[in-house]
């Protein structure tokens, strides 16, 4: 295949890995014009929407993504979904390439009756709550209870378990919404449980969140001493390297005799324990929790149940994509496109539907940090090339591409001008931004 004329990419979805794709095939792939549409008018995904406010670094990924924003073959159209303003079928003929990177937006249920119950949430709605997504500003936690209940253990339930525990005039500073400030500051949270099916060598959060936990300020960390039954010495020695230090490091806080103060929150990992009933008559009051153990892994519950009392209620226990478009060749019950490395198939065959390709979660499925979500993004947009190089793709033909004109899309510019108000914003509130949260607000000011 010669490389004659441009080569069309629309990318859609523009969080990490729509950008991690841009910036590998701009650089890798000559004679390229991207494309990236995106829902929000806002770029960067879970990256701003998800990562916690207290991570900062975490988010200096943008300065890349910034830097890739730059490049003159690289355009961003905010305000545009596919499935709402423009279609996969219209993609297709409009670029050699479409790229679906939307992620995964549906939580996955516990599929309990209650999960209705008013105050019983997800913890990513929770999460978008605090960090300003659009549409969950009006969520209101009611914080005015003193106990909340988090399903699952992995890194977003500890960062909820975070923000819920750290003192308000350490959060002050970050770039949390201000609306969310208020709330925790009247908050009368003073106990998070965070409650596992499986055990503490099973258990999803990663060390750097675990320290994090038991460094922050007034908050007692207390572990149940049963749930460690039988971790011996030798267990903890077999184990492979990062799962022996925080393992270990869950013991020593464990031993550790709690510094009492009646004062201090406490945060209060369990173990073995799968939820089975939801109670309270509109609001949720307390879960009932099957005990379980562990066989080949996989934890079975048992008859016997302990009932924790919560005022709030958060699930944690993952994410499904959806499809956003007819035409996906998607796969429902595992909550992604259905793909071969990264080639989506066609409906119904193991051919591969040429010239689509999947990135990021919508891929993978929901798991992973930002680094394996951009190693995914660098591996697909190598197998395009790979694809166009060995023939495989044919991308002679020149394509129009896709007039963005007749919708009210957001370009990079118009993003910028968002981005500074925000910055502005942030300043008087010595914060490094203060996010804009209503789309019309944002549309407003471009
Ligand atoms: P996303 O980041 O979700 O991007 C998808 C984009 O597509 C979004 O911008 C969305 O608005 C857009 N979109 C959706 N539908 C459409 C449509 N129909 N048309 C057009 N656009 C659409 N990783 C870390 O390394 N460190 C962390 O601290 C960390 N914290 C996290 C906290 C939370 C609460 C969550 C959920 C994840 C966290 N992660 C963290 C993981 C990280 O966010 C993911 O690895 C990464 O964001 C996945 O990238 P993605 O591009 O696949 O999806």
């Amino acid at each position: 295949s010669t490389l004659n004329n441009e080569i069309k990419v629309c990318i859609v979805g523009g969080g990490a890995a729509g950008f991690y794709s841009s910036q590998y095939l701009l650089k890798h792939l000559p004679n390229t014009q991207i494309d990236v549409i995106e829902k929000l008018p806002v770029p960067f995904g879970l990256v701003r929407y998800g990562v916690a406010p207290d991570h900062p670094e975490v988010k200096n990924v943008i300065n890349t993504f910034n830097k890739t924003a730059q490049h003159p073959n690289f355009k961003y159209y905010g305000n545009v979904s596919l499935g709402k303003e423009v279609t996969l079928d219209e993609l297709r003929k409009a670029y050699n390439i479409v790229v679906l990177s939307y992620g995964s937006e549906i939580d996955t249920l516990l599929n309990i009756s209650g999960e209705d119950k008013k105050n019983f949430m997800s913890a990513r709605e929770f999460v978008g709550w605090y960090n300003g997504t659009p549409g969950l500003e009006e969520l209101n936690p009611d914080l005015s209870g003193e106990e909340v209940i988090l399903i699952g253990n992995g890194n977003v339930a500890i960062d909820v378990a975070r923000i819920l525990l750290t003192p308000v005039d350490i959060l002050k500073k970050t770039d949390i919404t201000e609306y969310s400030i208020e709330a925790l500051s009247r908050s009368k949270v003073k106990k998070v449980y965070m409650v596992g099916r499986r055990g503490p060598l099973q258990a999803a959060f990663t060390i750097a969140e675990l320290r994090e936990m038991l460094k922050i300020p007034n908050v007692q960390t207390i572990w149940r001493s049963a749930d460690f039954e039988g971790i011996t010495s030798d267990t903890v020695t077999s184990l492979p390297r990062p799962k022996k230090r925080i393992t270990e490091l869950m013991l020593k806080s464990l031993q550790e005799a709690p510094k009492a103060s009646s004062d201090d929150k406490q945060f209060l990992p369990i173990f073995f324990r799968s939820p089975i009933q939801i109670n309270g008559d509109s609001q949720v009051e307390s879960i009932d929790f099957s005990h379980t153990v562990l066989k080949n892994d996989r934890a079975i519950a048992t008859n016997d149940v302990e009932k924790i009392t919560g005022q709030l209620v958060c699930r944690s226990i993952g994410y499904k994509a959806t499809s956003v478009d007819p035409s996906i060749n998607f796969d429902d019950k595992n909550g992604r496109v259905v793909n071969k490395h990264g080639r989506v198939l066609m409906k119904d065959s193991t051919e591969i539907d040429k010239g689509l390709y999947v990135a990021g979660w919508l891929g993978t499925g929901p798991s992973g940090v930002i680094l394996t979500t951009m190693n995914n993004a660098f591996q697909i947009s190598q197998t395009i090339i790979d694809d166009i190089k060995n023939g495989e793709l044919n991308c002679d033909e020149k394509k129009p591409g896709f007039d963005y004109s007749k919708f009210r899309a957001v370009t990079w510019d118009d993003w910028k001008k968002i981005d500074e108000k925000e910055v502005e914003c942030g300043k008087k509130l010595d914060k490094p931004r203060e996010k804009i949260v209503s789309v019309d607000e944002m549309l407003k000011l471009i």
